[in-house]
């Protein structure tokens, strides 16, 4: 039997005053499997991972999880049931909750229960001793930390990026990416990364989907998509990798 997909969407699209900017999309994301959505601002990233999350609506298309109908234009899971976690630029912590307080969020059941998943997350991501600290007290890339530990407490299925390290000084934005992606992959969650620059989609990707104006114009491993890429605009988008 051939795996199920983690996510799949189908001939997903979305108009604004009559202009598709998400256009007959269709991608595949497999289990475990870290796929960057890359392209130019403004081609319809961030609209496509709001309808994946549930908090846009589709034009027309559907979106599956794990082999399930999550949503067409009829039918629709709401987004807190869809088990899929969120990372976005300012997708801050709570300044008035601690850090423990900050993990434990998404988190239902008994205290005990939380407790003990906020302690399993927060030696994840190596911060154990900062459980009853405050935001405030730790660095940029310790809350960051965190903030990835609150996202995938609760398990989610699939964990929506969009463009979460773009706040961040370049100094510390490589090793933050490389520590998020090993968390990541140790926890084997799905990803959806989107990202407007091509050196942070070839650092974290399994599988780059390029796109413009809508629709994916290439898919493929990154070092294929570098190597051999489909037309001029692909060209001068990736030329600015050094
Ligand atoms: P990206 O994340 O790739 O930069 P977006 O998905 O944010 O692109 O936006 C794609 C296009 O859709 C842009 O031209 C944007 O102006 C337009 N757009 C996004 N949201 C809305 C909205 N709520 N109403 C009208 N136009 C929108
Ligand atoms: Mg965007």
């Amino acid at each position: 039997m051939a795996p199920v997909p983690r996510l799949e969407i189908r001939n997903l699209t979305r108009r604004f005053d009559g202009r598709a900017v998400v256009d007959d999309l269709s991608l595949t994301i497999m289990p475990g499997q870290v796929t960057c959505l890359l392209g130019p601002s403004g081609c319809g990233k961030s609209t496509t991972l709001r309808m994946i999350a549930g908090v846009e609506m589709q034009d027309a298309g559907e979106i599956w999880v794990d082999g399930t109908l999550v949503c067409d234009t009829v039918f629709r899971v709401p987004a807190e049931r869809r088990r899929i976690g969120l990372m976005f630029q300012d997708f801050a912590l709570f300044p008035h909750l601690s850090v423990a307080e900050n993990v434990a969020f998404g988190l239902a059941g008994p205290a005990a229960e939380k407790r003990a998943r906020v302690e399993t997350m927060l030696d994840r991501v190596s911060l154990r001793r900062f459980i009853d600290a405050w935001p405030h007290e730790l660095s940029g890339g310790e809350q960051q930390r965190v903030a990835l530990a609150r996202a995938l407490a609760p398990d989610p299925r699939i964990m929506l990026m969009d463009e979460p390290f773009s706040g961040l000084d370049n100094r510390l934005r490589d090793e933050i990416r490389d520590t998020t992606l090993s968390i990541l992959k140790e926890a084997g969650t799905a990803v959806l990364l989107v990202t407007h620059e091509p050196d942070e989609a070839m650092r974290m990707a399994d599988d780059i989907a390029l796109m413009r104006q809508g629709r994916i114009v290439q898919q493929g491993a990154p070092y294929n998509i570098y190597n051999a890429p489909k037309d001029k605009q692909t060209v001068s988008f990736f030329s600015d990798i050094n």
